[in-house]
């Protein structure tokens, strides 16, 4: 069997053994189309062993989270932790706590984050993990007191040489504080075991924004390759957390128009484009975890059930969640033919929106390269750590646009299509292939 058959044949194994993760699937399928076609060409027989591994995870740690709710009952939720990947590093990556949070949403998300840390060039493995806790219908104490027991669990886990979680949907700045804390009275060690913390106590400087400003850089070298700008550019974000929010930001500062923000219940339309000043008051709004419908005195129509799909635009920003844009939303989107998709939340599109895209010229920025600007900077928090020093904003923001800028020199140089760049394929070869040459040297490719 040539290396070529044995990776497709390796394939269906985990399509076999993974049958209810179809995210995982759909993930391993992503990649392992474009190491497919590069194993082909290159005749690197090393390489098809490389791609098991990588599709393999280390360790899926499960447990569970028992917590007191403000009626003084007892819940119970499930908590884990997949430490996918720890060839480059430590394992890296966040956690998430959202009501549907399963194993198969890690699993694709941990091995996402292996290429993505891959890409960043920083000293990170990959991994995700989370709880099926849902925030939104907690008080502030009860979203303490999960935190603080999700911690109690974690804990033996996790350390600064072994694996240091973050932030994702649902785990922000102050639920990182909370756990952080939880932590040290645990081990009593102030350690670097977490990143997205607070700049007062161990944090970056940009760690906040980095996601956000990083998938704008990215947007930048993308245009500047059709010698274009994002001056006037009418961008659709969607998503009202993190990411969104300071992409609008970055977007904004670039002179960019954003008519769309949303949340899972409908879109926030700006007519006229959203301003300063609106975005402060979403941005503070979000911080008291109001709903984007219920922050007031903001100049945009909230129409609920809409997706942010419809308006003509000439950049797509999906920044919420997994598999946000269908075929149907795709097919909406290219009726107004945008120049680029540029994925801020973790493989935002389905399979079918990504073949419509391609098959109607619209470039797509894969999440991996696109959205590593979050992880990036908790790579130079984790330094900042080690050296117990703090940076300046401007020096964390200029090591972040570095890192954008050779993220994507790398899908340049893996991605090359003719005149064309194909982002995805050119991000997948040059994660997997750092991947895999540092793997030749642990001797399991032998
Ligand atoms: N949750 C972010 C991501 O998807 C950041 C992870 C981190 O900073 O470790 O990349």
């Amino acid at each position: 069997m040539s290396p070529y058959q044995r990776l497709n044949k390796h394939i269906q194994t985990i399509e076999q053994h993974y049958s209810n993760m179809p995210q995982f699937i759909q993930a391993v399928n992503e990649v392992g189309d474009d190491v497919a076609r590069y194993i082909q060409q290159s005749e690197q027989p090393h390489l098809w062993r490389a791609f098991t591994v990588l599709t393999e995870p280390d360790r899926i740690i499960q447990f569970r989270v028992d917590w007191e709710n403000d009626n003084g009952e007892f819940q119970s939720n499930r908590g884990y932790r997949v430490q996918f990947n720890n060839t480059l590093g430590p394992y890296k990556g966040g956690l998430r706590f959202t009501p549907n949070t399963k194993i198969d949403e890690l699993m694709f998300l941990g091995f996402e984050q292996t290429f993505k840390n891959s890409l960043t060039g920083l000293p990170m493995g990959g991994a995700k993990g989370g709880a099926d806790f849902d925030p939104k219908n907690c008080s502030e104490s009860e979203i303490r007191r999960f935190c603080q027991a999700f911690m109690t669990q974690l804990a033996h886990h996790i350390g600064p040489d072994k694996d240091i979680p973050a932030g994702d949907i649902g785990v922000g700045t102050r639920e990182i504080g909370y756990m952080f804390h939880q932590y040290k009275n645990i081990e009593n060690e102030f350690k670097g075991i977490l990143t997205g913390k607070h700049p007062t106590f161990g944090g970056s400087c940009i760690r906040e924004e980095a996601t956000g400003f990083g998938c704008v850089y990215f947007s930048e070298h993308m245009l500047a390759e059709l010698g274009q700008n994002l001056n006037n550019k009418v961008c659709c974000i969607s998503g009202a957390g993190n990411v969104a929010l300071y992409t609008a930001k970055k977007l904004l500062q670039r002179g960019a128009k954003v008519i769309t923000l949303s949340d899972s219940r409908g879109v926030c339309y700006f007519q006229d484009g959203l301003t300063d000043s609106d975005l402060e008051k979403i941005i503070e709004g979000r911080q008291q975890r109001k709903r984007l419908s219920d922050i007031d005195e903001v100049n945009g129509d909230y129409i609920k059930d809409e997706k942010p799909w419809q308006y003509s635009c000439d950049l797509v920003f999906p920044c919420a969640t997994q598999n946000e844009i269908d075929g149907e939303d795709a097919a909406e989107l290219i009726r107004h033919q945008p120049l680029a998709v540029v994925e801020g939340a973790n493989m935002p599109c389905s399979d079918s929106a990504l073949d419509l895209f391609e098959e109607n010229d619209v470039l797509v920025g894969p999440s991996k390269a696109v959205n590593a600007g979050g992880v990036a900077v908790s790579g130079l928090e984790i330094s900042q750590n080690r050296s117990r020093l703090s940076w300046e904003a401007t020096h964390v923001d200029e090591r972040l646009q570095q890192i954008m800028k050779q993220i994507h020199e790398q899908c340049k140089q893996h991605g090359k299509k003719g005149e064309r760049i194909d982002y995805r394929q050119g991000a997948n070869i040059a994660a997997f292939l750092k991947l895999s040459q540092a793997l030749s040297f642990t001797g399991l490719l032998a």
